[in-house]
């Protein structure tokens, strides 16, 4: 297919990184999986890719056809750059409070930006079920194909981290590893990869990192569906369980607040040259958990999920950590250069 020698070439096949002081104190090897390093700059291209594949190969889409997608930004952005490539139009469906780059970059690559406010899934309007109307409506006048790429419930989604993902990480690994660790926002990522380590190793340890305001920590823990709080990390934070989670069964369980995200994501900045977004420092505190909990010695893979230079507006923003009533590194403060 035409996708062969493109861009999705350089989906995947990501490094794993040393994460230095997660790792030197908890006596493990915590390894983060830079998945920032795709070509749409996050986790999302893999199942971006996978999805739009799954949709061509079916015939559903061809070119000059439009991807529909309601996404909090790195799926549209992975979707576009796809659809770029194939000739297809994409239409992103984004709530409002998403990070202003990554909105910029959709702008920059083409994707038509529907901005909507934040309601929840259970609203008519909440963004996903306002994708999914628009491909109805859309799907009357176009003649090559309308696709709802549909993240949550569309499990070419999962497929993607079953078939990559985890492969790399066995790979890379030489099957030492004793632990995987992921946030969940359609739980692709976190579902994949568990189905494509568990079966080479049924003894891998599984853990989920829930941020506040998402309901699944709850869900792995009591068996109820309740969510409290809310959290600034974009992207993650599930309340139902997706198709993309069916079957999905975590054998531990962390809540993490944002001060400790945010804590281990502004020192990776100074300390180890890693600017990353929150569901990363999510991550990584859920590694550090889970560490703690199978004792020293062991190797424990997490995902770095995207860059913080998505979100300079926002966590590396000390007026907005303010606001949110979050601490603000020292370092952040201090304007670094006098104006030129
Ligand atoms: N981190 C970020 C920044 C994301 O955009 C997403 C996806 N929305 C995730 C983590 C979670 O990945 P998944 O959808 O595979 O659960």
């Amino acid at each position: 297919m035409r996708l062969a020698f493109t861009l999705a070439r350089a989906v995947g096949n990501t490094p794993l990184i040393k994460l230095r002081a997660a790792s030197e104190i908890t006596g493990c090897t915590i390894l983060g999986k830079a998945e920032f390093m795709n070509p749409g700059q996050s986790v999302k291209d893999r199942a971006a890719l996978f999805i739009f594949d799954d949709a061509w190969t079916k015939g559903q889409i061809r070119s000059g056809g439009v991807i529909v997608e309601g996404t909090a930004g790195n799926t549209g952005i992975g979707l576009t750059m796809i659809g770029n490539v194939m000739g297809c139009r994409t239409v992103i469906v984004i709530p409002d409070n998403q990070s202003i780059e990554k909105k910029d970059a959709l702008r920059l690559l083409g994707a038509e930006l529907v901005e909507v406010p934040v309601v929840p899934y259970s609203d008519p309007n909440n963004y996903v079920n306002y994708s999914e109307r628009l491909v109805a409506a859309l799907a009357k006048t176009e003649p090559n194909g309308v696709i709802w790429a549909n993240q949550f419930d569309n499990i070419a989604n999962r497929q993607a981290h079953v078939e990559t993902t985890a492969a790399e990480i066995w790979e890379q690994t030489q099957g030492r590893v004793h632990g995987f660790v992921s946030a969940v926002g359609t739980g692709g990522t976190l579902a994949g990869v568990t189905q494509g380590l568990r079966e080479r190793c049924k003894d891998i340890k599984i853990a989920l990192a829930d941020p506040p305001g998402a309901a699944l920590h709850s869900y792995y823990t009591t068996g109820q569906l309740k969510a409290e709080g809310s959290s600034i990390a974009e992207g993650i934070g599930q309340t139902r369980i997706t198709k993309n989670l069916k079957g999905f069964m975590p054998d531990f369980s962390y809540r993490i607040p944002d001060a400790e995200a945010l804590d281990i994501a502004f020192n990776l900045v100074r300390e180890e040259g890693l600017c990353l977004g929150a569901s990363s420092g999510v991550n990584i505190a859920g590694a550090i958990r889970l560490a703690r909990e199978l004792g020293r010695g062991k190797t424990i893979v997490t995902v770095l999920c995207d860059l913080g230079m998505r979100y300079q507006s926002k966590m590396f923003n000390p007026h907005f950590l303010r606001e949110k009533g979050l601490p603000v590194p020292k370092w952040l403060e201090q304007t670094p250069l006098p104006p030129p």
